[in-house]
């Protein structure tokens, strides 16, 4: 699915070079690269404040920690969605409220949203799934009229820019109160090994979180809120600094190979292809497909049978999961949600792509359709 060794390859000499700088230097945390990849990390984003942290899942954790939530709030989420999102506000007493997501983009909406809204609720917790944007714009009106705080996880789509509907553009993950990310090896933005960040415009929440990531400290020895411990190690830093130079050129090679799907699966009856919005880029952290006629399954094994891997992101939605059984609400039916985890599939994509891997997986493709 990511070809991260070609990756390293290509990358060998500056990445070789901020490892072997920080192992001689010797100081494994918290030194020159993390404070200098927060910057540089908060600069790219236009975000005010950056608090790089352990994992993409503690990210979401210190988020919610710093909003004041009360066991038995309730937090609205996409039912389509890595388990993260959700598990957090489990883990915190919060009520996790899932609701379904459009069919086009596997994304909440504000209308979907406005329905599972009661008087408990206190925030909403928007996904960009696969490295497109929720439509934010509703969203944020949504929240501001019922007093509702958002975090957005951008796990998935960091760089992804969305557009307002006044021209004003602005990153994924800074449209909200608190933006999320991860740089697990395989995310867009991968590290060598767990790393994450959250970020805010708002000054006061950042200072909380920054708080909340290092065991409530004010100042050394000063423990002024209950946190954990969560942070990046200087080496992890160091090489995110190399990565995040070429940021936007794994963006624009990732949209080359998604490019290319589109043009040679689109005829493909029994195939949707990703829907692109018009306000939002996408940086394609998944190509994900739509098989109808119950054929997802076949196709899977098929590719696997040609050595091509495709995965199924995700195979059950939250609400189906044990895990969720007694603790979370639901709104609706959310057969979106059900009906995209016997469609969806993920086809390999990452900067390392040629195009004779591509001919071959699309040829694949076009072959087991043959005839069908
Ligand atoms: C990967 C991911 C996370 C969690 O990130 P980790 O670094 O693995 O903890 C959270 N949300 C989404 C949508 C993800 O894809």
């Amino acid at each position: 699915m990511v070809d991260l060794k070609q990756q390293y390859l290509r990358l060998k000499e500056d990445i070789d070079h901020a490892i072997f700088e920080t192992i001689q230097k010797s100081q494994f945390i918290k030194g020159h690269n993390f404070n200098a990849f927060q910057n540089e990390l908060a600069e790219y984003l236009s975000v005010a404040k950056l608090i790089a942290c352990g994992n993409g899942t503690d990210a979401l954790q210190i988020a919610m920690m710093a909003l004041d939530l009360k066991p038995g709030d309730e937090v609205i989420v996409p039912a389509f969605t890595y388990v993260a999102t959700a598990e957090v506000i489990g883990l915190l007493g919060l009520t996790p409220v899932m609701v379904d997501v459009d069919q086009k983009t596997f994304n909440i909406t504000a209308d979907i949203i406005e329905e599972a809204i009661t008087e408990k609720t206190k925030l909403i917790v928007p996904v960009h799934l696969f490295g497109q944007c929720t439509d934010m714009e509703p969203i944020m009106k949504l929240a501001g009229k019922n007093n509702l705080k958002v975090i957005e996880d951008t796990a998935q789509a960091i760089g992804a820019e969305y557009r307002f509907s006044d021209g004003e553009s602005r990153k994924a993950g800074c449209i909200g109160d608190i933006g999320t990310t991860s740089f697990f090896p395989s995310k867009n933005l991968g590290c060598y090994g767990d790393g994450g960040a959250v970020f805010s415009n708002n000054l006061e929440l950042a200072e909380k979180m920054r708080m909340v990531a290092n065991h409530g400290q004010s100042v050394q020895y000063v423990h002024d809120i209950i946190g954990i411990n969560s942070r990046l190690d200087e080496i992890q830093a160091a090489i995110l600094r190399v990565k995040l130079q070429q940021l936007d050129d794994f963006a624009l090679r990732r949209n080359l190979v998604a490019n290319h799907y589109d043009k040679e699966l689109s005829q493909i009856e029994y195939l949707e292809i990703p829907y692109r919005q018009a306000n939002s880029t996408h940086v394609f952290h998944q190509y994900t497909i739509k098989v109808k006629n119950n054929l997802r399954n076949d196709l899977k094994d098929y590719l696997k049978s040609k050595e091509i891997p495709a995965m199924i992101y995700y195979p059950k939605p939250l609400h189906k999961q044990k895990a969720f059984e007694n603790l979370g609400k639901i709104v609706g039916n959310l057969e979106v949600s059900s009906q995209l985890c016997s469609e969806v599939l993920s086809l390999p994509i990452h900067t390392e792509m040629n195009l004779e891997q591509l001919n071959y997986i699309t040829d694949s493709i076009k072959s087991f359709f043959n005839g069908k």
